[in-house]
């Protein structure tokens, strides 16, 4: 039987020269249900303790529609004020560039101010990884490029990147960059399968991009079955979890995990527990043909 390498323990976060774990844990929901300070250092630890080392928010986490923007941001800032040391151990990942309630805004000013109200609401110096949340369709690429630019030489903010963008969208931005992007944050999943064959890895590995996966369970979709389409994925997943011993959850991750252009799937649970299983991921190696098989499952139809 033919077996896909195991992830390393490390990865490089594209050409930044920084060290990150090959999986993340993401922030989103962590500003839900009023959760403390102390709660929110506990999930801190326990990614960290994990060997989870890329922690992944953005400006927009916490808003509710009507308020809250910030809110995910100014927590951890609050976990970091509070133990200074935490700020060390870890490489942070942020966005901005969704405004409500407009969608989108990549005007210079607007960027500049998002940069540094992010800066001020996680209480650091610097940003490791500033990514762009959506792209704005009003806004020239040299215009983003500049303050990017301008952003990484003051030192707020240490490497670039994208997220939902297009891979031509990718390139316009990153001929204009003289610090060039190191990664892209798509929807990734076993249930989300587009960029396997959309040329996103692709691109991704030929500008040696770093693929971050948001929703690796597809916004936690994979646990609670609906279509015909979803419940052949499931089968599968559920096929080589039992062999290997492991949850639908961690074979998600390592299916991920798997695949060559380095994929960190970004875990979106808020319970301690969770966020430790899923660094299990690390040890599951695929064959070549159980891997397979989950793609034809959630294409709906064999490869030619
Ligand atoms: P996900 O892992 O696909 O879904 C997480 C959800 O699934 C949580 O609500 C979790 O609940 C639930 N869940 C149910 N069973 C689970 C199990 N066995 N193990 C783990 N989780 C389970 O990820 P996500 O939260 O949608 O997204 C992950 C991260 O991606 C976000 O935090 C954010 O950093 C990033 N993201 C980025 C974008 C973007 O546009 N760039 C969009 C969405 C997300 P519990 O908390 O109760 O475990």
């Amino acid at each position: 039987m033919s077996l896909l390498p195991l992830p390393p323990a490390s990865r490089q976060l594209g050409l930044s020269g920084l060290t990150i774990s090959p999986m993340a844990w993401g922030m989103w929901r962590l500003a839900e249900a009023g959760r403390s300070v102390a709660e929110a250092a506990r999930l801190v630890h326990a990614a960290l303790d994990s060997g989870i080392t890329l922690l992944d928010t953005a400006d927009i986490y916490g808003f509710n529609g009507t308020g809250g923007f910030g809110d995910a941001e100014a927590l951890l800032g609050q976990v970091l004020a509070a133990e200074p040391g935490l700020r060390g151990q870890m490489v942070l990942a942020t966005k901005g560039g969704i405004r409500p309630p407009l969608p989108y805004d990549q005007s210079a000013d607007y960027l500049r101010s998002a940069i540094d109200a992010s800066l001020d609401r996680l209480r650091t110096d610097s940003i490791d990884l500033w990514q762009i949340h959506r792209p704005d369709i009003l806004a020239h690429p040299h215009e983003i490029a500049q303050v990017l630019d301008d952003a990484v030489a003051s030192g707020k903010v240490r490497a670039l990147g994208v997220s939902n963008f297009t891979q031509t969208q990718i390139s316009a931005l990153n001929h204009f960059l003289g610090q060039k992007l190191v990664s892209t944050q798509p929807e990734i999943s076993p249930l989300r399968i587009d960029c396997f064959e959309n040329g996103e890895l692709d691109q991704a590995m030929q500008l040696g991009l770093t693929p971050m996966a948001w929703s690796p369970l597809g916004g936690g979709r994979i646990t609670g079955v609906e279509s015909a389409r979803d419940k052949a994925v499931i089968a599968e997943l559920n096929r080589v979890a039992a062999n290997q011993d492991i949850s639908r959850a961690v074979a998600a991750y390592s299916w991920l995990l798997a695949h060559p252009a380095g994929i960190v799937p970004i875990i979106g649970s808020q319970q301690a527990r969770r966020i430790a299983e899923g660094a299990l991921a690390l040890t599951v190696q695929w064959s070549r043909t159980d891997w397979y098989s989950v793609l034809v499952a959630a294409r709906g139809e064999r490869l030619p």
